[in-house]
C-alpha cells in the first residue's frame, strides 16, 4: 500500500446560517480517503468505529479502493460525534460538541501489509495516535502529512509539538497556526513551526485560499469563488486527501510539484463544499476534476509588462 491514512470516521451534526444536517457521514479520514481516491488505486484506512456506522457507507469506501483492514468496528459502542455551527462567513466555525466516544480508547494497530508506505497521511485525531501510527511502520515513509485543529492544541498540545517534530508537512488554517505559534502575523508564524520540525508548512484560509511555505518559497493558491457553499466541513481534510493523493499518484515530492498538488488540493474541497457530508466526493468524474484544475488555472493567469 502506497499511502496510508489514519485519522476519525464519524458522524457530523452541521448548523450553517442557511440549513442544517443532523448526523451526516463525516470524519477527518473519510474526507482524506474520498479525495485521494480519486488520484490511486488504493489507500489503506486506520480508523475506529462503533457499530452504529453504516455499512453501506464502508462498502462504498471500499469500492473506491479504500481498504480497511486498518478499521476496528467497536461492537456496542459508538461512533465520534462532532456538532459544529457556522458563523455567517461561512469562514468560521464554533464547535457545539466533540463526543470521543470509540476515539477515547482507541489503540491504533498497523496492518503488515501498511508497513512500508511512500506516503502516511496523520489526519485530525488524537496526537498520541498519529505517534502510536508513526511508531508502528517498519520504515520511514518518503512524506509524513499532518492535520490537526484547536480541540488538540487545547487539551493535548505537548503531544501535538512532538508529532510535529517528526513530520514533513503540516497543514493547518490561519486561526490554529496563530495558536500554535502564538503569533499574528502569517510570516512570523510560519517561520516558528518550520522551526518545530516540518519542512513545508500549509496555512488553509478556506475562501482566501491556501499558503505553502518551506524556509526560502511561499506560494500562495486561491480558493474557487463558489456560487454557494452548502457545508465546509471537510473542505481542510479533502484538501488533505487531494493534495498527499497527487503527490502519491506523481510520485514526486519537489516544491514545484507540491504547489501543483495545493491546486489539486484546493479544487477537491471546492466540490466538497457543495453538498452536506462528503457525497460530493462519492461519484466525481475525471473530467468533472480536471475541468475544475483548469478553472482554477484560468482564475490567476494573468500577463504583465512591467516598465524598466
Ligand atoms: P474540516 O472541516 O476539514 O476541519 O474537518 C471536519 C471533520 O473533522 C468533521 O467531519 C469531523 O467529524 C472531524 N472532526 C471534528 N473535530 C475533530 C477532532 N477533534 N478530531 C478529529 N476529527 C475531528
Amino acid at each position: 500500500m502506497n499511502l496510508i491514512a489514519v485519522g476519525t470516521v464519524a458522524f457530523d451534526s452541521i448548523e450553517t446560517p442557511f440549513a442544517k444536517q443532523d448526523r451526516v457521514i463525516g470524519g477527518a479520514a473519510t474526507y482524506i480517503t474520498l479525495a485521494a481516491s480519486h488520484f490511486i488505486e488504493q489507500c489503506g484506512l486506520i480508523s475506529v468505529v462503533g457499530d452504529d456506522f453504516p455499512q453501506d457507507m464502508l462498502n462504498t469506501m471500499s469500492a473506491r479502493g479504500i481498504d480497511q483492514q486498518g478499521l476496528q468496528i467497536k461492537q456496542g459502542e459508538k461512533s465520534f460525534f462532532w456538532a459544529g455551527k457556522y458563523h455567517y462567513d461561512l469562514n468560521s466555525r464554533d464547535t457545539l460538541i466533540t463526543d470521543l466516544n470509540v476515539l477515547a480508547t482507541f489503540d491504533p494497530v498497523v496492518p503488515s501489509d501498511y508497513q512500508a508506505p511512500d506516503f502516511l497521511m496523520l489526519g485530525n485525531l488524537a496526537p498520541g495516535v498519529q505517534m502510536r501510527v508513526l511508531n508502528q511502520l517498519a520504515q520511514r515513509p518518503k512524506l509524513v502529512v499532518m492535520d490537526t485543529m484547536n480541540f488538540w492544541m487545547d487539551s493535548a498540545m505537548d503531544d501535538l509539538k512532538a508529532v510535529i517534530a517528526k513530520i514533513d508537512v503540516l497543514t493547518i488554517n490561519d486561526e490554529e497556526a496563530r495558536q500554535l505559534a502564538n503569533e499574528y502575523s502569517l510570516v512570523k508564524a510560519a517561520r516558528k513551526i518550520l522551526e518545530m520540525g516540518p519542512k513545508y508548512l500549509i496555512i488553509k484560509k478556506g475562501e482566501h485560499g491556501a499558503l505553502l511555505f518551506d524556509a526560502h518559497n511561499i506560494f500562495f493558491a486561491p480558493a474557487l469563488p463558489l456560487e454557494e457553499v452548502v457545508d465546509p466541513t471537510g473542505a481542510g481534510d479533502t484538501f488533505a486527501g487531494g493534495f498527499i493523493g497527487y503527490l502519491a499518484q506523481t510520485h514526486n515530492i519537489s516544491f514545484e510539484n507540491m504547489k501543483r498538488a495545493v491546486i489539486v488540493g484546493s479544487a477537491m474541497a471546492s466540490f466538497t463544499c457543495e453538498k452536506f457530508g462528503p457525497e460530493r466526493l462519492l461519484n466525481l468524474t475525471k473530467e468533472e476534476i480536471n475541468s475544475r484544475i483548469e478553472q482554477f488555472v484560468a482564475l490567476t493567469d494573468f500577463e504583465i509588462l512591467v516598465e524598466e
